[in-house]
């Protein structure tokens, strides 16, 4: 796993190792003792830690261990996952046991009685012995995780990362296949960033930025850092991913058209020339507000996509006279850790299911939010270490010593 691309290897570690490659394993016996479950689990931290190059604290780790919907990894635990997996398993092949073994004799499943007792011993009386979903017998066990987890991160800081990486396109880059070809594969560094990012993990050492702001080792100031050149390149791709987006659509479209507005300069990133909905063209402005962003922080820390909601109100004010009989505005506000607002997704849900209806292939609507996703983490990856690079101690390593005011 150190000799291939990073990306690869998230992929190979999270879809096709460990927790997949042991799940006949855990269905079909009551899986390891608890000390071979921690000698396992200690195996995974320590071969993802040297893989990506991350240092996991208790923290990260516990958020790295639940699933992709819940903000992590979906790494697993054994130990936890193991009675669930095997008491699913039991009452999906009753019914055949049943069948299988003789009618005249009655038989009495004691061991897989002895692990729902364990089982409503930690998690309470709460389900039926007879539940077949693997997923639904887990769910105990994921919440008392999750809760453990929000406990840690009481910050408002961490409580809005939390929420944030838990949206469709904070996680959709996790199931991405990929492809060099398609431009949907991160480079090593865009990994290792876009992991501690959503896990809260350290990204760098802490320095001064060029602009004289103090940058911690979470390194978020380069995501929104005044001299920062990601935030105006991110901001092109993107408005050069919605154009394409509408070609496969057949709908054609300019980008920054002139004159939609006659009393005022101000001109949307992009418009149609043909009627998009109900005969009204539309014209679209993309943003990305940040999640963690001052103004924003003590929205984000309560309710997942304010900062969205909230850059979406300011555009709406911003370009009203947009919306007339025969033209409509829809701002496309994306936060940098994934959530959308209402508006922004229901554009991307109807988009795809205009390119679906043209290409025959339900798989786009996954493939948009993956590449939107990507497209987040390429440039948050870029933005950060873009900062560092611009860093004058790293420009030129006798200011880091002057600025200290030692003495060369
Ligand atoms: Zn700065």
């Amino acid at each position: 796993m150190t000799e291939i691309g990073k990306h690869d290897a998230l992929v190979l570690l999270t879809q096709a190792a460990f927790i997949p490659r042991l799940s006949y394993f855990l269905r079909t016996s009551l899986g390891p003792s608890q000390q071979k479950s921690d000698e396992f689990n200690n195996e995974l931290r320590m071969g993802f830690q040297k893989i990506f190059n991350v240092f996991f604290d208790d923290k990260g780790w516990k958020q790295a261990i639940l699933p992709v919907n819940m903000g992590g990894l979906g790494l697993g635990v054994v130990a936890e996952l193991a009675p669930s997996a095997f008491l699913s398993s039991a009452a999906a092949t009753a019914a055949l046991q049943d069948k299988i073994l003789p009618m005249d004799v009655a038989y009495q499943d004691d061991l897989r009685l002895e692990t729902f007792r364990r089982w409503c011993t930690v998690y309470g009386d709460i389900m039926d012995i007879n539940v077949c979903s693997q997923k639904k017998s887990n769910e105990p066990s994921l919440n008392v995780s999750k809760s453990k987890l929000e406990k840690l991160n009481d910050s408002p800081s961490d409580k809005a990362r939390l929420m944030a990486v838990r949206s469709e396109l904070g996680s959709a880059w996790l199931r991405a296949i990929p492809s060099t070809a398609c431009g949907i594969r991160l480079d090593n560094g865009s990994i290792r960033v876009s992991l501690c990012l959503r896990l809260g993990l350290p990204v760098v050492s802490g320095y001064r930025c060029l602009c004289g702001a103090d940058v911690s080792q979470l390194g978020h100031h380069g995501l929104s850092c005044r001299l920062s050149s990601g935030r105006q390149a991110r901001h092109s791709a993107m408005n050069d991913y919605i154009c394409k987006l509408f070609q496969k659509a057949d709908i054609p479209a300019v980008k920054e058209p002139a004159g939609l507005l006659s009393e005022s300069n101000f001109r949307p990133d992009g418009y149609t020339l043909v009627p998009w909905s109900q005969g009204c063209c539309l014209s679209w402005d993309v943003t990305f507000p940040h999640t963690l962003a001052e103004r924003y922080i003590n929205y984000t820390a309560m309710e997942q996509g304010s900062a969205a909601v909230k850059a979406a109100d300011f555009k709406n004010t911003k370009y009203k006279d947009l919306n007339d009989n025969t033209r409509v505005f829809v701002p496309i506000c994306v936060e940098i850790f994934g959530p959308v607002d209402k508006q922004t997704q229901l554009f991307f849900d109807n988009i795809a299911t205009k390119i679906v209806e043209k290409s025959g292939d339900p798989n786009d609507k996954i493939y948009i939010k993956q590449n939107i996703s990507l497209l987040l983490q390429k440039f948050n990856s870029f933005c950060i270490l873009e900062n560092i690079a611009k860093c004058p101690s790293v420009r030129d390593p006798e200011y880091c010593l002057l600025s200290r005011g030692e003495m060369i």
